[in-house]
C-alpha cells in the first residue's frame, strides 16, 4: 500500500457519514428512492434565496476577468462583509480583518495552519463536527475534547480542566452540528472570563474560534450571542453553505476581531496560509456574487416546519432529545446504550442516520432534516418500528 498510514487509519476510523451516505445509494437502487429515509449528510434541500440566482446571472453577464486577485479576496467584497459584519456587531470591522475563503472548512485549515506550532493544543466540545480532529492534524496541532453539559450547553470548568501551556485556541460551533444548540451570551460571557484569566495565569494568548456556518438558521426568535463583544482575541469562520443554501460553491470568510494581538501580522498570516494551502483565493465568481447578496439567507421557515414535524413525531414514539434552537439537525438519545446498533437497526427500517459516536458522543444518533417533507413524514412509523425493535432487544 503506497499511502501514508495516517490517512489509511483516518480514512477507516472517519467513514460514518460516507457510509451511511453510500449505504444509501446501494438501498435506493434495490428498494427505489422513495422507500429510502436519507438522514446522513448535511446538505441543504431548501432553495438559495432568489436573489442570488439573480446576482448570479448579473455578474456572469458583467464579468471580463478571471484572473489572479490578492489572496485575501477582492476588496469590494471584503468591504461589502466588513460593513455587514460591522451593523450586525455593532462594532467598526475593517476590510482588513475579512479575508475570503473556500468554505468554512478551508477557512478553518487557513486559521489552523496560521497559528499552530506541532503539538499545540485546539480544544472543541463533544459531540463536535468530525472534520474538526483531521483540519486540526492537517496543521499538526492536537485536538483535545472536553465534554458539554447534560443540555448540551458549555461547562466552562471541563474547558477549563483541558487548558494547559500547549493550549493554542478553543473551539466552539454555535448553532451547531450536531446538536442544534446556540451557546447562551451568559455563557459566552463564562468562557471570556475563563480565558482571560488563564491568559493571565499562563502568560499566552489562546484565541477562540468561533465556527459559525449555521449562524442565521435559527428558530422562535433565538438569536446567537456575538462573539466580537465576548472576547477580543476571537476569530468567526463562516460560509455562505447553509446559510443561502450553495455548499458546492465553496465560499465563506475569516473575520479578526479589530482589537485581537498583533491583529495585522495575523491576518497577514491568513493571507499567506489561504495561498500555500494551494486554495490560492476563494472562488472569484462567488466573491462578486456574495459581495451582492450580503443580508439574504434561505427561508429558514421551511426548516422551522421540518424541525416541528420531526419532534412532535419522534417525541410521540418516546424518542428523548433537546429541541433544536438552530441547524437543521436533531441529535436524539438513542433507546438502546449502543448508538451503533440502534443506527444498524434504523437502517434495516431504511432510515439513514449517523452515530452519535461519529461525533465524539456515543449513546446519540444526528438525524439531518434537510430534505423534503414527505420524507420526513413516511419516515416516522419507520422510527417507531426501529424504537420497538430496539426496546424489545435492550429490555
Ligand atoms: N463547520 C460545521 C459545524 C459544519 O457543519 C460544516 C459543514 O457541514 C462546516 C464547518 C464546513 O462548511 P463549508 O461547506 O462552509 O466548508
Amino acid at each position: 500500500m503506497t499511502i501514508a498510514k495516517k490517512i489509511e487509519n483516518f480514512m477507516s476510523q472517519s467513514s460514518w457519514i460516507r457510509k451511511m451516505f453510500e449505504d444509501g445509494i446501494k438501498l435506493k437502487k434495490e428498494y427505489g428512492a422513495e422507500n429510502v429515509f436519507d438522514f446522513s449528510l448535511g446538505n441543504p434541500n431548501v432553495l438559495p434565496p432568489s436573489s442570488f440566482k439573480k446576482a448570479l446571472i448579473e455578474t456572469v453577464q458583467e464579468t471580463e476577468e478571471h484572473g489572479y486577485m490578492p489572496n485575501a479576496g477582492y476588496l469590494e467584497t471584503r468591504e461589502a462583509v466588513a460593513s455587514f459584519l460591522t451593523k450586525e456587531n455593532n462594532l467598526k470591522i475593517p476590510a482588513s480583518n475579512v479575508v475570503m475563503t473556500c468554505g468554512a472548512g478551508g477557512a478553518l485549515n487557513v486559521v489552523f495552519k496560521s497559528i499552530l506550532n506541532p503539538d499545540d493544543e485546539v480544544i472543541t466540545v463533544a459531540p463536535f463536527f468530525v472534520e474538526y480532529r483531521f483540519y486540526v492534524d492537517n496543521n499538526n496541532g492536537v485536538l483535545k475534547v472536553a465534554s458539554l453539559k447534560k443540555d448540551f450547553s458549555l461547562d466552562i470548568a471541563e474547558i477549563e480542566k483541558n487548558i494547559t501551556e500547549k493550549t493554542k485556541a478553543i473551539l466552539i460551533n454555535s448553532p451547531n452540528n450536531p446538536t442544534g444548540k446556540v451557546y447562551s451570551k451568559n455563557d459566552l460571557d463564562e468562557l471570556a472570563s475563563m480565558l482571560l484569566k488563564k491568559q493571565k495565569e499562563l502568560n499566552q494568548t489562546i484565541y477562540l474560534i468561533s465556527d459559525e456556518p449555521y449562524n442565521k438558521i435559527v428558530y422562535d426568535d433565538v438569536i446567537v450571542p456575538n462573539i466580537f463583544e465576548a472576547y477580543k482575541n476571537s476569530i468567526v469562520v463562516t460560509s455562505y453553505s447553509k446559510t443561502m443554501s450553495i455548499p458546492g460553491e465553496r465560499i465563506g470568510y475569516i473575520a479578526v476581531h479589530p482589537e485581537l494581538l498583533d491583529a495585522e501580522k495575523f491576518v497577514a498570516a491568513l493571507v499567506f496560509c489561504n495561498r500555500i494551502l494551494g486554495f490560492v483565493n476563494a472562488p472569484a465568481l462567488m466573491q462578486r456574487v456574495v459581495a451582492k447578496v450580503q443580508n439574504q439567507i434561505v427561508d429558514v421557515n421551511e426548516y422551522k416546519k421540518k424541525r416541528d414535524m420531526f419532534c412532535e413525531g419522534l417525541s410521540e414514539i418516546g424518542y428523548e432529545f433537546n429541541v433544536p434552537e438552530g441547524a437543521f439537525y436533531l441529535f436524539p438519545k438513542a433507546p438502546i446504550e449502543d448508538d451503533v446498533k440502534f443506527v444498524q437497526i434504523l437502517q434495516q427500517e431504511k432510515v439513514l442516520t449517523v452515530p452519535g459516536s461519529g461525533f465524539g458522543t456515543s449513546g446519540y444518533f444526528r438525524i439531518a432534516y434537510c430534505v423534503d417533507d414527505k420524507t420526513i413524514l413516511n419516515s416516522i412509523p419507520h422510527f417507531k418500528k426501529a424504537f420497538d425493535e430496539a426496546l424489545k432487544l435492550g429490555g
